[in-house]
């Protein structure tokens, strides 16, 4: 059985750098991506597969690597998603009122921003087109929120409005199930393995009907055979539960941000969390609203994750990143053993 993830989270930089989270989708030519902060290491490839932009706040370390996004889908057809916390869009406004954009006019690409602030209990939600010279397209539109900030067929994005001395986003991103193929059932079938099974997954991820056909192209000579999606399904596929990748990237440690956070990535596969101190620093820590990597393993054992990724890790540790890594490691597996 073939247990290949549906994608693999990546930290764009080393710990001590800016953050940025990369999760690239294997199935698709697509990227989510947590945090904009030097993204300079990620290939252009890979920064043209990102659609949804997900900031933690605008402190420049997590947000420096959007005019980096911006040169490069500038003149692309592109819809650009973009979300972050209270005063996002005074933030996005700001950038853009950076540059001039007299000749955009002319682009024969649709290149669109559509940013959205997140509150407590709404949404609001402004669209800037950039053959208009990136001037909003309308007042913000105010929607309803309570947690789920996307929701697609292959996976949907919650947040929580954590403190950081000012509003910062938490990020979990959940696979709504996952899609094991069954190697040996495939071929049991007289069929090969090929890019048939990426629309066999989308089938499935957009719950076509499962009395509908599906065709299978398959092998060089494209042999063709027809299923029904049900059936095929109940052959080839094991469905388990999705993957859960969770963020969290600048947070003071109190009581309501705690209790947040554990609620928000309980359970999570793979949690990245900011450990920017050592516990001995940790009235440094307060006063800079940051984790020590006591605090961020406790967390992550508390909330039961399965595995603990610390990061963003302050420079005046610089060549002791091992000694933040066994704090928050032991701080871990202490947690998860109460
Ligand atoms: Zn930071
Ligand atoms: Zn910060």
């Amino acid at each position: 059985m073939t247990m290949r993830l549906s994608f693999l989270p990546r930290l764009v930089n080393g710990p001590f750098d800016d953050p940025s989270l990369f999760i690239p989708f294997f199935f698709e030519k697509r990227a989510v991506i947590f945090d904009l902060g030097d993204i300079y290491s990620l290939s252009s490839r890979d920064i043209l597969k990102i659609n949804h932009v997900f900031i933690t706040h605008t402190h420049m370390d997590h947000f420096i690597g959007f005019d980096r996004l911006l040169r490069l889908v500038l003149g692309r057809d592109q819809d650009l998603y973009l979300y972050g916390p209270e005063d996002f869009i005074k933030n996005i406004e700001g950038k853009l009122a950076g540059y001039s954009w007299n000749l955009v006019q002319n682009y024969s690409n649709h290149l669109a921003l559509h940013v959205t602030e997140v509150h407590d209990d709404h949404l609001l939600t402004k669209d800037y087109i950039c053959q208009n010279g990136f001037l909003p397209s309308s007042k913000a539109v105010k929607n309803s929120f309570s947690g789920r900030l996307l929701k697609e067929p292959f996976f949907s994005v919650f947040t929580r409005v954590l403190d950081h001395s000012l509003p910062c986003l938490g990020f979990t991103l959940k696979e709504q199930f996952h899609v094991n193929i069954l190697k040996d059932a495939v071929t049991g079938l007289g069929l090969e393995i090929g890019s048939w099974l990426k629309e066999f997954k989308q089938a499935l991820f957009n719950h076509q009907n499962p009395d509908s056909e599906f065709e299978v192209k398959y092998g060089e000579e494209q042999h063709k055979k027809v299923f029904v999606l049900g059936d095929l399904a109940k052959q080839i596929a094991l469905i388990t539960p999705g993957q859960k990748v969770s963020y969290i990237a600048d947070v003071v440690y109190n009581k309501s941000n705690i209790e947040k956070i554990i609620d928000l990535v309980k359970d999570s596969d793979h949690l990245f969390i900011e450990a920017s101190f050592l516990e001995k620093d940790k009235d440094i820590a307060e006063k800079k609203c940051h984790l020590t990597a006591r605090q961020a393993g406790l967390i992550a054992g508390k909330a039961k994750v399965k595995q603990m990724t610390p990061f963003h890790f302050s420079p005046r540790y610089q060549g002791q990143g091992h000694m933040l890594e066994k704090e928050a490691i032991d701080a871990y597996n202490y947690a998860l053993k109460q």
